[in-house]
């Protein structure tokens, strides 16, 4: 729904947040063109007051914030906008306007698993993990058990270096795996947690 800009004398708070990592990324202010030239391009733009003008985040640092999502608060005057920032979100450098950065990196597993689900609806030619999904389950099953191996070897007898990239490897194609069957790794975090929550209930 659109927010209210009546109510907030035409100027709305939108929260930008990381869709992947969910860090706030910063805060700006919309009007209702800001807002509709949100919508229709994409790219998030805000209504400077300093520079009494849109603002395309982005227009001269070439960072945009690609839109994902936008909802309207409870009481529909406040927005809070997933995003996917194109580099550092602020004009001091830094990834949010709070110095931080906006690195999680287990989340980047969430983003291979998109990527993977498109590739599955796609299939596009000549990419790789095209080339898994049409192999077959077997085949899939068997790369799974292959890089599990090449991980074990690295894991007793090999670098550290090679027992990342190996076990990087497998946690990709056990992705390939599960996707082929409809499933997401997030089925393999749920699994986790329910039995984690069991074993803390005990203890
Ligand atoms: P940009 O929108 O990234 O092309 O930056 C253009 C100008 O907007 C910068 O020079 C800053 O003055 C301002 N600016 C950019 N990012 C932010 C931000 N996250 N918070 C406040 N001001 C910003
Ligand atoms: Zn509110
Ligand atoms: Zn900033
Ligand atoms: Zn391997």
């Amino acid at each position: 729904m659109q927010p209210d800009f009546d109510k907030m004398d035409g100027l709305v708070p939108a929260i930008i947040q990381d869709s992947y990592t969910q860090k706030v990324l910063m805060l700006g202010f919309m009007n209702k063109e800001a807002y509709e030239k949100t919508l229709t391009t994409g790219k998030v733009t805000f209504y400077s007051r300093t520079k009494q003008r849109l603002w395309t985040k982005g227009e001269t640092s070439g960072n945009f914030l690609e839109v994902v999502s936008i909802k309207s608060d409870c009481d529909n005057d406040t927005l809070l906008i997933q995003a996917h920032p194109t580099g550092p979100v602020c004009h001091t450098g830094t990834d949010t306007c709070w110095g931080e950065k906006n690195e999680q990196d287990i989340m980047f597993l969430k983003e291979l698993q998109d990527f993977i689900d498109k590739r599955h609806e796609e299939m596009p030619e000549k990419s790789y993990t095209t080339s898994l999904f049409k192999s077959g389950v077997n085949k899939m099953a068997q790369k799974v058990g292959e890089e599990a191996v090449e991980t074990i070897i690295e894991a007793c007898n090999g670098t550290d270096e090679r027992l990342i990239y190996e076990g990087a490897d497998l946690l990709y194609h056990l992705i390939v795996l599960l996707t082929s069957k409809g499933y997401r790794i997030e089925d393999l975090a749920r699994e986790l947690k329910e039995r984690h929550s069991e074993s803390w209930k005990k203890h």
